[in-house]
This record gives structure tokens, C-alpha cells and sequence, in this order.
């Protein structure tokens, strides 16, 4: 599939981390179209389209809250996440604070002691949405699964500094 300068320049605004599966999609769009080359126009639209689910207003033009939940990755080798992501549906327990418009925007394991991906992932999920609250899972902060992470105070002063609240705790 063929790309003028244009087109080129205009999928660079993509997030780095989406820019290949953005790439894939424009190709996709402009391929349906019966075509062997991309132009702005397809790439605007598939980004409009992208922009636009990212976007979504709640009610009353209200942007919604946007969490993310970071869960230990020695948990997530055994563990589907399924009271973290069912607590955050049914807005229990240390989500129930949160209305019916509230989004959860990431999910993603620390990817190891201490806390190796967290920074790096906050800061490539930024690039696309504002992210109002972290949720450590609980499997970071209770001591039923196994010892508490000890590096808990530490990640915790990172994300703050990031401008963004941190909750302990998702299902307990
Ligand atoms: S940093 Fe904490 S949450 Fe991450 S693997 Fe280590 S103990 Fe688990």
C-alpha cells in the first residue's frame, strides 16, 4: 500500500505505541475503498473514528472518570483479573464511589519488581486519555495472596507525581 507525504506525516500524530495498528487500520479503510494508495482523507477518518471512542462524553457533556487498575505481575500469572474488572462493573467495594459514566482506560500488570512498566505505561496511556485515578489490585495491597508489595510506598509516590489519585485496592 502506498503512502504520500502527507498521509505519513499526519499518522506521526498518532500515539507511538497505536501508530502500527493505526497504520494497519488506514490501510484496511482505504483497501474496502477499492485502493492501492493511502491518502489524508483516509487517514483523518480513521482517526476521527478513534479520536472519537476515546472522546465519548458522558451524560450532560460531563467527561466521565477515567481509571486504570495495576495489578502485580506474580498475580497475574495465575489470576484473570475477574473480581478486579467485576467489582469495577458492578461499582463495588473500591469502586463505589464511582457513577455509571466512570471508564476503565488501561489495565496492565507492574510487569515485576519494582514496579518495572508502570511509569512508562501511565505515561504512553496519557499520550491518548487523561487518567484520573490508578487502582492498585488488591493482590498489591492485601495479605491474603501473599505478602504485600514492598514497594507499594514507592510506586504510589510515582503515580502521584504524575498528577493522578491513587486507590488501594480493587475487590476487597
Ligand atoms: S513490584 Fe509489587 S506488584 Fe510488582 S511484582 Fe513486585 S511485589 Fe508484585
Amino acid at each position: 500500500m502506498k503512502w504520500n507525504k502527507d498521509s505519513l506525516k499526519e499518522l506521526e500524530k498518532a500515539p507511538e505505541f497505536v501508530r502500527d495498528m493505526a497504520k494497519k487500520s488506514v490501510e484496511s479503510h482505504a483497501k474496502k475503498q477499492g485502493r492501492k494508495s493511502v491518502s489524508l482523507k483516509d487517514v483523518k477518518e480513521v482517526f476521527d473514528e478513534y479520536m472519537g471512542v476515546l472522546e465519548t462524553e458522558g451524560v450532560g457533556g460531563k467527561r466521565p472518570t477515567h481509571i486504570a487498575i495495576v495489578v502485580c505481575e506474580r498475580t497475574s500469572e495465575a489470576c484473570p483479573a475477574t473480581a478486579c474488572l467485576l467489582s469495577f462493573q458492578g461499582r463495588k467495594v473500591k469502586f463505589k464511589e464511582y457513577d455509571s459514566d466512570a471508564r476503565l482506560v488501561g489495565f496492565f500488570s507492574c510487569g515485576g519488581c519494582p514496579g518495572r512498566r508502570i511509569s512508562r505505561l501511565l505515561n504512553n496511556l496519557k499520550k491518548s486519555v487523561k487518567i484520573d485515578v490508578v487502582h492498585l489490585g488488591s493482590c498489591m495491597v492485601r495479605e491474603e495472596y501473599q505478602p504485600p508489595c514492598p514497594n507499594r510506598e514507592s510506586i504510589i509516590k510515582m503515580i502521584q507525581s504524575k498528577g493522578i489519585k491513587v486507590v488501594e485496592g480493587t475487590h476487597h
